[in-house]
């Protein structure tokens, strides 16, 4: 049976590669996207199918989506940390307006509702791994308060609705997650990294370089948000690579040795802001029970891919430094 799918953020990283996946499950999907840091060009392949639909529109603006739907997955956010700084109060609309909007639709209409929330909720965290009952460690005024409380906001509407409308919603707590169609410019480390491996510049490593993050490979990721779609399960359920966990010291010189560049790194850095988190890891056992889901994918592999996808979106232009 062919559902309908919404999905915003639909241009964006995850939001694309849901895309592919709903489109080649014999699907319809809608997806919207006010292109803010999503583009075109990931989803360019798919425009043309009689089963998709493009929506430039933003959600905070409301969902004029007419007809029934099945699932809707509000994925649209600004999620990385130079992008959520630049625009804060659009951060915290798309996690609250805009997931209210998502809401409202979901009741309109019966559709399940999945809402992509992050493992920035837990803040700079006290315990690790963070299991789904920690509640976390949040400066509510902080440089990160912008995205870091959207998403807690965005957690507790998905609760009300469901408990006040009876509305089937789904929290997602997705961690690090890397991969081709990330934007060359997005600024989180895994593209900074292999982006300068690409033009042959130092690596920047921020602070000391003793914060830990666990990188999670998209395709496992989108192998985790589909199983949790088709379940009824309210998580929150956390997504990400646990077997991964590595310092960004350390993530800098696996990046150099897998691509067999000497490792140079560029003038000390100060931290990105006080409150970034010192370590990241997340506990995946619920989801492991619940969806026998288990990421899979090697960093080096991972790595590779996502060089392969930056290196032909800059071209030779990344040596010349002017993409
Ligand atoms: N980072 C770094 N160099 C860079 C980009 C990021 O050292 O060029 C650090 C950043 O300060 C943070 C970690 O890497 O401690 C992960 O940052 P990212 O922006 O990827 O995502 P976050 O997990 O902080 O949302």
């Amino acid at each position: 049976m062919t559902r309908r799918i919404v999905i915003t953020g639909g241009a964006g990283f995850l939001g694309s590669h849901l895309s592919d996946h709903f489109i080649g499950r014999g699907d319809e999907v809608i997806v919207v996207d006010n292109e803010v840091t999503g583009r075109r060009q990931n989803i360019a392949h798919l425009e043309s199918h009689p089963r998709f639909t493009f929506l430039k529109h933003d959600v905070t603006t409301g969902l004029p989506i007419d007809g029934p739907v099945d699932l809707i997955l509000h994925m649209a956010s600004l999620a990385s940390p130079p992008f959520y700084k630049k625009y804060p109060v659009e951060t915290l609309d798309v996690g609250s307006v805009g997931t209210r909007h998502c809401l409202e639709l979901a009741r309109r209409t019966g559709a399940r509702c999945v809402f992509a929330s992050t493992s920035e909720v837990y803040g700079d965290p006290l315990e690790s791994p963070q299991r789904e009952s920690y509640w976390g460690n949040v400066n509510p005024i902080g440089p990160r308060s912008m995205y870091d409380e959207s998403k807690r906001y965005g957690e507790a509407l998905m609760t009300a609705y469901r408990n006040a409308h009876g509305v089937n919603t789904g929290i997602l707590r997705i961690f690090n997650t890397y991969g081709p169609r990330m934007r060359w410019d997005d600024g989180r480390v895994v593209t900074s990294f292999l982006v300068q491996v690409l033009r042959g510049e130092p690596l920047t490593i921020h602070g000391d370089g003793r914060q830990t993050r666990s990188f999670c490979f998209v395709a496992d990721l989108v192998d985790g948000i589909t199983r949790f779609a088709a379940t009824d399960h309210p998580g929150p359920m956390n997504f990400g690579n646990p077997d991964n966990e590595m310092t960004i010291r350390t993530l800098a010189e696996r990046t150099c040795a897998v691509f067999g560049v000497p490792l140079v790194f560029s003038p000390p850095l100060p931290r990105q802001d006080e409150n970034d988190p010192m370590q990241r890891r997340p506990d995946i056992s619920l989801a492991q029970q619940v969806l026998g889901w288990t990421p899979a994918t090697p960093l080096d592999e991972g790595l590779k891919a996502t060089y392969a996808y930056l290196a032909s979106e800059l071209g030779s232009d990344a040596k010349r430094g002017q993409p």
